[in-house]
């Protein structure tokens, strides 16, 4: 293999992958590949993993892979919950339960895993495998670079302010739903609204509050709460599309009333941590598909392949799937110094069709909402 040795790699500027964004899928990438000693660099625009909220909810296909690669343990010791049942409720009772399907070896309907514990128990296994990993923070992707020819040789950062480059055989387009890899390699997405955007809230979870998915419908807009690790509680609230700036034209307390009397046993934490319009985090909904996801030497994974909504939890476990896919045809790609490009569009090849399905089944979800909660009844 004529790849970058790994004695070699304190060389700042030549890489054989150079992942951008450090999320779930960029980092878990970054580990499946050092593990081969193939040498990469990743880059992270924040100074740290500590990043505003992102998909926290692991399904079983995510589980799955981590447990494969032997990460999932590394990050249960730094924490997550497993959540025991779904519920819906009306006006403070349970209408319908759902369990985990004992039958199919199911022991949760999800696991809470703070993001930052899931990125940093991937970062410290990685820098075990290689004291040389490089993961450069507060560095951003800000173009393409091109060889005499044309084709892409590598990107173009700032790192803490100051212009740098990075060649590479292969850029990974890592960095989510804007992604700036996308958009310098010509590869636009298609984007579709839902008809709803969400409001994120989190506060800390009463006494005795079990680990569970708690739903409610809201003027037939779907109301969510998640367990989340540390005692706290996740609210997802549906509302109208861009009827943000109407709603907060309305008073506070009646808005925030409604929540209270879906879910009684949370008034004194939520009167104690929700008492404005700035302690929820508007969120705007879209999903998106590029039509290729990849181009010369350019791949793009996870949300900036394919953005999902928040509805099903599917994204970050999306994400995993990909660079557990992407990994191994980059590991085949190294063995020929990554000569042909060809590998590099089976990734669509192999996970397109499961990625539209879960977004069709997304917009299922979201337009039976109401119907499904009728029917508890
Ligand atoms: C509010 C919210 C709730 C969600 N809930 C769930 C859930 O419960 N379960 C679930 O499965 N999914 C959920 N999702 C989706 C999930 O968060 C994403 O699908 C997942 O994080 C995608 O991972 P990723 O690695 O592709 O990208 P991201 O997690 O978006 O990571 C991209 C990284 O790239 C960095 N970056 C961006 N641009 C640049 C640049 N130019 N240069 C350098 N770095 C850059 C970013 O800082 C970021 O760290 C949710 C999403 C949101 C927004």
């Amino acid at each position: 293999m004529n790849s970058m040795k790994m004695a070699e790699i304190n060389d700042l500027s030549h890489t054989d992958v150079c992942i951008v964004g450090a999320g779930p899928g960029g980092m878990l990438l970054s580990y499946l590949l050092n593990q081969q000693g193939i040498s990469t660099v990743l880059i992270e625009r924040q100074p740290h993993l500590h990043k505003s909220f992102r998909g926290e909810l692991l399904n079983t296909d995510g589980e799955a892979i981590l447990k494969k690669h032997g990460l999932y343990t590394h990050i249960q010791e730094l924490g997550a919950l497993p959540l025991e049942q779904i519920q819906y409720w009306k006006e403070g009772n349970i209408l319908h339960t759902i369990d985990p399907d004992l039958n199919k070896g199911e022991r949760h309907v999800g696991i809470h895993v703070p993001q930052d514990h899931l990125l940093e128990a991937i970062m410290a296994q990685t820098q075990g495998l290689n004291p040389l990993y490089q993961i450069r923070f507060n560095t951003v992707m800000t173009g393409l670079l091109r060889d005499k020819n044309g084709s892409i040789a590598g990107i173009n950062v700032r790192q803490n302010g100051v212009p740098a480059s990075i060649r590479a055989s292969i850029i990974v387009g890592a960095d989510g739903r804007y992604s700036a890899v996308r958009k310098h390699a010509g590869l636009t997405p298609e984007i579709r609204k839902h008809g709803y955007d969400l409001l994120w809230a989190r506060i800390p979870a009463p006494a005795g509050w079990e680990p569970a998915v708690r739903m409610a419908s809201m003027d037939g807009q779907q109301l969510a709460l998640f367990s989340q690790y540390g005692g706290y509680v996740q609210i997802g609230w549906n509302i109208p599309e861009a009827g943000y700036a109407k709603l907060r034209e309305q008073p506070f307390a009646p808005f925030v009333g409604k929540l209270v009397a879906a879910f009684p046993c949370l008034a004194d934490s939520v009167a104690a941590h929700i008492r404005n319009w700035s302690d929820f985090v508007l969120l705007s909904v879209e999903s998106s598909y590029s039509a290729k996801w990849a181009v010369d030497h350019v791949v793009l994974l996870g949300d900036a392949a394919h953005t999902m909504t928040p509805t099903g939890a599917f994204g970050l476990n999306a994400a995993l799937e990909d660079a557990d896919v992407l990994s191994e045809l980059l590991i085949h790609m190294a063995k020929e110094d990554f000569r042909s490009l060809e590998a590099l569009q089976q990734l669509q090849a192999i996970r397109g069709t499961k990625v539209q399905q879960q977004l069709a089944r997304q917009v299922e979800m979201e337009s039976s909402f109401q119907q499904r909660y009728e029917s508890f009844r």
